[in-house]
């Protein structure tokens, strides 16, 4: 049976059959328009040119997520945070919380955390994180480069 979690509570198929008032956090869903695309790639570029962003700014966006109702845990492809069900970008391993979370240039959909910037601003600190994960092979999520 699968089973789908939230800060708190543990749901499952049966659990939320006995309260109608509480619905079914169901598997985030990828909603494919020109706008998502848009800010997907936008929030990538921003990853790319300027880094994550800075320790305080992740661990406030994820303890925004985690106490979030919109946040659930795939079967599919598991996160360590989960996925968000409000901004259409789905299950992949891009939409991982763990990864979007560090994108600068990314939001929540629902205005509970905003727009960042990367830890590396000058042009040899981007130049520094491009040869770390390039080169080195270190993940641009990893933030201790
Ligand atoms: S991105 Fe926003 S809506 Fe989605 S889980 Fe995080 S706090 Fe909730």
């Amino acid at each position: 049976m699968p089973e789908y979690y939230r800060v708190g509570r543990k749901y499952s198929d049966a659990d939320t059959l006995k309260d109608e008032r509480d619905p079914k956090p169901a598997e985030p869903v990828a909603e494919v328009t020109v706008s998502n695309v848009g800010k997907y790639l936008s929030a990538e570029a921003s990853l790319m040119l300027t880094g994550p962003v800075p320790d305080e700014v992740f661990e406030a966006r994820k303890a925004l997520c985690v106490a979030c109702p919109s946040r659930v845990l795939s079967d599919k492809l598991p996160d360590e945070i989960g996925y968000c069900r409000s901004c259409g970008c789905g299950v992949s391993e891009r939409a991982k919380l763990t990864v979007k979370l560090t994108m600068p240039d990314t939001s929540c959909p629902q205005n509970k955390w905003g727009r960042s910037h990367g830890r590396h601003r000058s042009v040899i600190d981007r130049a520094k994180s491009w040869v770390a994960r390039k080169v080195l092979g270190v993940d641009s999520a990893d933030k201790t480069v």
